[in-house]
């Protein structure tokens, strides 16, 4: 009796021991997100999904996710990091948040101008997607043929159309970088100027407003990130049906050098503690689904060959000629652009 009742506790025991580690073995990844698009929800389920590997998510805007980064230093939770923009990639990476990795998924999907350096250990972050910034303008007061090229916009005949946001966001810092990559310093500063001296208001609100303001008539060329407009496209609201049928967009440079183009992209975090799971959270990233999801949520362009897109508002946007400066050269330029901004008052 006494014994049966111990072998019933040992028994107990080991079920419990026995238990704790299929405990601990449930697999998570800590997630910071610079992505707040709804349509994301079904990526992350979809991993799960797939992988079993639960997702912690933590929700804020890129310079409030590197900030963050960097006040938890080595304690960060974070496994993996998504943001958006060349120019926010390269600050994370100069300032150590990230750490490179090899994987073959990655190198063989992402194009090399889509990525981080290589720096011996691998890249330290990958693009998945990308926008074009574009050109939206008013269809009864500009003229296509003024406003087809970026250098245009600094051009005298667009004297008090212009609208934008500030200068300094990462969206222009990184078209304005590309620039100064392609044309160098002597031309890009008075292309700078002459833009500060075209601009129907100082700049102010986001991308989305400044479509707004050309249909509104405050002013009539605004520049602007792609899916902002394909936004309105989709939209069933009638006051952004008026807007969309008041503007055109020209995708800038199509016998030059192409369209600025940007990325939203993924790294594991510097002190990553599940870093296979951010790995293969990346590669899932690179995966047709994951690309459909880019494509037909977000309305931007997956960046991997042969994945499929089914977006009216895209196909309405058509083809075009996308600039091919590396996505990391851009970020390098960023801070020589910045200064040249406070030079010539852009705010
Ligand atoms: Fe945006």
């Amino acid at each position: 009796m006494k014994r049966s009742r111990l072998t019933k506790i040992a028994l107990l025991v080991l079920a419990v021991t026995g238990a704790a580690p299929a405990l601990a073995q449930e697999r998570v990844l800590n997630l910071y997100s610079a992505r707040h698009y709804q349509t994301d929800e079904a990526l992350y389920t979809n991993f799960t999904k797939t992988t079993g590997i639960r997702i912690n998510r933590v929700d804020a805007d890129d310079a409030g996710i590197l900030s963050r980064l960097k006040a938890e230093g080595a304690a960060s939770p974070a496994d993996v990091v998504l943001l958006v923009d060349a120019a926010r990639f390269w600050r994370a990476e100069a300032d150590g948040l990230f750490q490179p990795i090899r994987s073959k998924t990655l190198e063989d999907g992402i194009p090399v101008a889509l990525r981080g350096a290589d720096t011996g250990n691998g890249s330290q972050w990958f693009g998945f997607s990308t926008r074009a910034r574009v050109v939206v303008y008013d269809r009864q007061a500009v003229k296509r043929e003024d406003v087809d090229t970026y250098l245009e916009l600094g051009e005298a005949k667009n004297k008090g159309r212009i609208c934008t946001r500030s200068g300094s966001h990462p969206y222009n810092l990184s078209l304005f970088a590309a620039k100064l990559v392609e044309w160098g310093p002597e031309r890009t500063e008075p292309w700078l100027k002459g833009i500060v001296d075209n601009m129907a208001r100082a700049p102010k609100g986001g991308d989305t407003d400044q479509i707004r303001a050309v249909a509104a008539g405050e002013c009539s060329v605004a520049i602007t990130n792609s899916y902002y407009l394909a936004r309105l496209m989709r939209s069933d609201k009638p006051e952004d049906k008026a807007v969309v049928d008041r503007v055109d967009v020209v995708f800038p440079d199509q016998q030059g050098a192409g369209t600025h183009m940007n990325i939203s992209g993924g790294a594991v975090a510097r002190h990553a503690k599940n870093r296979d799971a951010a790995i293969q959270f990346l590669e899932y990233l690179a995966s047709p689904a994951a690309q459909a999801y880019f494509a037909n949520g977000n309305n931007e362009w997956p960046v991997v060959k042969g994945a499929t897109v089914d977006n009216p508002a895209l196909d309405r946007m058509g083809t075009f000629k996308m600039e091919s400066v590396p996505i990391a050269k851009i970020g390098a330029a960023t801070p020589q652009v910045q200064q040249m901004l406070d030079r010539v008052g852009f705010r």
